[in-house]
């Protein structure tokens, strides 16, 4: 398959919420979580990191895989391990606040990964084209190289990469590598996640770490609304989904930004016209005007001449549509299709990045926040069962693979 690097270059707007300090929200019970370290019988240094990340729950917020399947992957072969700080989409800036506030950790992080590895090579990737930070990223964090990924939204990492070439690497979000060091040094389990609340009705935008499990109405109502807002996005400003049920949509590992914004554009539906634009800009070089017009009319039995599985959901199409169409939103759906959901029923089989079903069980106030992870205790069951539960887990994760 061909390379595309298109792409766009968006306007940021990471201010107010990137200059003010990353703010704690958190249950007092589930942030006290430790692992019991009595569990780990294990032979090698590199062996205790992984299972560590595997008792603490590690979910790296970038995929939304469990950390010490990665881990275990790259023991041995990864030879350079690059902490992913990119914040490429508008408003969120929940990778780099948490980085450049504390980058010890995630120094402390990466190193742990350098030593399952056997690898020395690591680096801190961010992003380039932001032009409203008032703060300068220095050219090193804690003695580790910061590159600046440059190039448009959302092709930027195949490009720079590149140099890379085959080299092996191990690609882990901030946050994971943050939840990794507190695992190792404070034996902490996973309890929170890092996010971006912002929006044109949000009164305080900030950045603040989060309790799983708490619901996107607590955390706007931590923040304050100015305005009733028309819409509500969990997850990135490109990637999220829209939801109406902030009372029981819960924060999930995965979740990066919640934004609370009033428009009127984009309830006004006009007609494509034909400009061709979303053609120009898909990174998958998919036509997804002609994708969407066979969605709107039901015509399904022509998706698989325009490849819409090839589609990565980066909202590009939506973003630069004069028109203001949801053209995204039918590649989804086609993409749904051409591997075989049924239109309509993809949400409950492929939940969307950073949103949690609207069904999902709301936890009482300072209970518990996750049911399943067994908390310092000793693992009763075999290797090959504990892997089938991790799919368990897997399959209820956002971005789950
Ligand atoms: S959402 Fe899919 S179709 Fe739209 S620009 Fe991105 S990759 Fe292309
Ligand atoms: S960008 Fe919008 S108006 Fe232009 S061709 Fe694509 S769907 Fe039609």
């Amino acid at each position: 398959m061909p390379m595309f690097s298109k792409g766009i270059v968006l306007s940021q707007h990471k201010e107010p919420a990137f200059s003010k300090p990353v703010l704690r929200f958190v249950h007092p019970q589930t942030d006290s979580l430790k692992l019991d370290l009595k569990q780990i019988a294990v032979q090698t240094e590199q062996d205790a990191i992984i299972e560590l990340a595997r008792l603490a729950r590690i979910v790296d917020e970038r995929d939304g895989k469990l950390l010490y399947r990665k881990l275990r992957k790259s023991q041995g072969k990864a030879k350079i391990i690059i902490a992913d700080a990119v914040d490429d989409e508008p408003y969120v800036s929940s990778r780099i606040g948490p980085l450049l506030q504390m980058g010890e950790e995630v120094a402390d992080g990466l190193e742990l990964c350098c030593t399952v590895a056997g690898c020395q090579e690591k680096r801190i990737m961010v992003y380039k084209m932001i032009t409203d930070l008032e703060t300068r990223i220095p050219h090193s964090i804690q003695k580790i190289k910061v590159m600046r990924v440059r190039g448009g939204y959302p092709a930027y990492q195949q490009k720079r990469l590149s140099h890379l070439g085959d080299m092996p690497r191990l690609v882990v979000g901030v946050g994971a590598l943050i939840h990794l060091a507190r695992a190792v040094y404070q034996q902490k389990q996973q309890s929170t996640v890092f996010l971006t609340v912002a929006g044109n009705c949000v009164a305080c935008p900030m950045n603040l770490e989060v309790s799983l499990g708490m619901t996107v109405m607590q955390v706007l109502e931590r923040c304050g609304l100015t305005q009733q807002p028309t819409r509500v996005v969990c997850g990135g400003s490109m990637t999220g989904v829209s939801i109406l049920d902030t009372e029981n949509t819960l924060i999930t590992h995965t979740t990066r930004a919640i934004l609370a914004v009033r428009e009127n554009q984009r309830d006004a539906h006009y007609t494509c016209i034909g400009c061709g634009r979303c053609e120009q800009v898909c990174p998958s070089g998919l036509n997804p005007m002609y994708i969407h017009r066979l969605v709107q009319t039901n015509y399904y039995a022509g998706l698989p001449l325009f490849d819409p599985q090839l589609c990565i959901g980066c909202g590009t199409c939506s973003y630069i549509c004069p028109s203001k169409l949801e053209v995204a939103t039918s590649v989804a759906t086609a993409k749904a299709y051409a591997l075989g959901k049924v239109p309509g029923e993809e949400e409950e089989d492929t939940p969307e990045a950073g949103a949690s079903s609207p069904s999902s069980t709301r936890p009482e106030p300072n209970a518990p926040l996750e049911e399943s992870p067994p908390t310092g205790e000793a693992p009763s069951v075999p290797e090959e069962e504990a892997d089938a539960q991790d799919d368990d887990l897997l399959k209820d994760l956002p971005n789950a693979e």
